[in-house]
């Protein structure tokens, strides 16, 4: 039995999860046991390492800032490789993810937010929300600033498709440098494992600490309407969301990071970006951070903004 944090937790009922997207979830765990037979070798690894940071940077600069907020401005070509690397996740696409991040906005911490730890259980708002049958469908009200992309449609609909390149891809670039450069001790297989399982299950993880441990522990330094909070754990494994209660204050800023020791390495990314023209327009936090009320409103989105 979990131990309550609140006392109107529920459990998850059996009934309520969608099975097919739970197996799936299961496959791509027990998949990473395999690395008892294949090893590891320093390649495998810090090609695990790279594709976790570059996806996680997709799914923080893309999914979250740029398609769920809007909080900067780039090109369609740009746009479009940020989305293909973050559906690459296999965190389902871009319109999905967006729709439901703007639904919690909305919703925070309620009865009807689908991943709150306070209204549900810690489990739930971690991955049990991911594979219950609510979370499947898209509102698609919520998105309708993003629909005018045919790219993003194609990848939110075939979203299994980078996922399954990227897999692919890991185990021929094992496979050719187990061919040409065999003194690195690397396998198709063990590329496969280290890549592509182990990297994108430690991304769910890492991804899913925003909704569960973000809403937990922590500090808060504005009163929102939520329990959201800033922490520094987070914000280094999600290369800077970790500051979880600055950003439900002020969702519009691209940087969440308020204060230089407050590690953001997405913003940082995206400012050096900026200085390339690759993306411009960043939204920055409220000028004078020091005379702000300790108070928000709950920010309404609109989902017109494009
Ligand atoms: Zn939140
Ligand atoms: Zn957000």
């Amino acid at each position: 039995m979990s131990t309550p944090i609140c006392p109107n937790l529920r459990p998850l009922e059996w009934e309520r999860f969608d099975h097919f997207i739970c197996l799936q979830f299961l496959f791509m765990h027990l998949a990473c046991l395999l690395v008892i037979w294949t090893g590891v070798s320093t390649v495998a690894f810090f090609t695990c390492l790279v594709l976790y940071v570059t996806r996680m940077f997709a799914i923080t600069a893309g999914f979250h800032r740029l398609f769920a907020h809007r909080t900067y401005m780039t090109g369609r070509i740009f746009q479009f490789v940020i989305a293909f690397v973050g559906t690459a996740s296999y965190q389902k696409g871009p319109l999905w993810w967006s729709a439901h991040h703007r639904r919690h906005h909305l919703l925070a911490d309620t009865e009807e937010d689908l991943h709150s730890p306070l209204t549900r259980t810690l489990w739930r708002s971690h991955f049990g929300w991911f594979l219950s049958r609510d979370s499947q469908g898209t509102d698609w009200k919520l998105i309708s600033n993003l629909m005018k992309y045919r790219d993003l449609r194609f990848l939110d609909r075939y979203y299994s498709l980078p996922p399954a390149l990227l897999a692919g891809s890991a185990f021929l670039f094992g496979s050719l440098l187990q061919r040409y450069a065999p003194g690195l001790g690397t396998s198709g297989w063990q590329m496969l494992i280290w890549g592509f399982f182990i990297s994108t299950v430690a991304l769910y993880h890492g991804t899913f600490t925003v909704n569960s441990l973000a809403h937990i522990f922590g500090k808060r330094r504005f009163a929102t309407d939520d329990n959201s909070r800033n922490n520094f754990f987070v914000a280094l494994i999600t290369l800077g969301e970790g500051w979880h209660n600055n950003h439900h204050y002020y969702p519009s800023s691209e940087r969440q990071g308020f204060y230089w020791w407050e590690l953001d390495i997405a913003h940082y990314t995206l400012w050096a970006l900026s200085w390339l023209g690759i993306v411009w327009d960043l939204r920055t936090p409220p000028p004078d951070l020091s005379r702000l009320r300790i108070s928000s409103p709950r920010e309404s989105l609109d989902p017109n903004v494009s």
